[in-house]
């Protein structure tokens, strides 16, 4: 299956997919975990996104694509992918069209997960990643059994991403609203974009996207 998750900052999108991986055996590629690393690693391509995505702008297409279309050549992408946080605009959308038609392995599906705009902001202040093994919770809403140390893995490395905060994260919906939602309309018009609701338990919503996707 080739899929591309829909959906604004905090919709949830990274922690279905990470639930998707072990459904459908396919690797996530998210753009953004693979833009942390390389500001992590402080590699070139690092140092040239950090800024942008300290701002809560979208990193230059070049850099992005070039990362996609490396990923998607590797070994485990070949039976299928979970793209999360990629496309974020249209002309992104367009390159990835082509070259999924160059490989002759078309888009399957784009899901879009719908949550309303009021609860987003909450979710992503309170969001918390595992350092180790990047399962996500969130302060609020879905909050570790013991405080500060992962479920998954017991580390205690669960940090706040930098470009969590208030003001980053304000501008991060605004560049969703202008920049990807047009896509929804995009995928609408190929007959490829499938939709649920993000908004409850994360197993109810796992449950309702493995329906749409049958
Ligand atoms: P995410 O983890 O998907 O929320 O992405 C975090 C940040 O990485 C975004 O706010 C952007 O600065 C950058 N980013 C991630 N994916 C893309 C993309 N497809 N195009 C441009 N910038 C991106």
């Amino acid at each position: 299956m080739r899929l591309v998750l829909l959906g604004a900052p905090g919709s949830g999108k990274g922690t279905q997919a990470k639930q998707l991986i072990e459904r459908y055996n396919i690797p996530q590629i998210s753009t953004g975990d693979l833009l942390r690393a390389a500001v992590g690693a402080g590699t070139e391509l690092g140092l040239k996104a950090k800024a942008a995505m300290d701002a809560g702008e979208l990193v230059s297409d070049e850099i992005v694509l070039g990362m996609i279309a490396d990923r998607l050549k590797e070994a485990d992408a070949q039976n299928g992918f979970i793209l999360d946080g990629f496309p974020r605009n249209t002309s992104q959308a367009e390159s990835l069209d082509a070259l999924l038609n160059e490989l002759n392995k078309p888009l399957d599906t784009a899901l879009l997960i719908d949550v309303e705009f009021d609860s987003l902001m909450k979710r992503l202040t309170g969001r918390l990643t595992c350092g180790k093994c990047g399962a996500i919770f969130n302060r609020y809403t879905n909050p570790p059994k013991q405080e500060g140390v992962c479920d998954k893995c017991g580390s205690d490395d669960l940090v706040h991403r930098a470009d969590d905060n208030e003001e980053t994260v304000g501008n991060r919906l605004k560049v969703y609203q202008e920049q990807t939602e047009p896509l929804i309309a995009y995928y609408k018009s190929q007959g490829k974009l499938k939709s649920v609701s993000g908004e409850g338990e994360i197993a109810e919503i796992f449950a309702k996207i493995t329906e749409v996707l049958g």
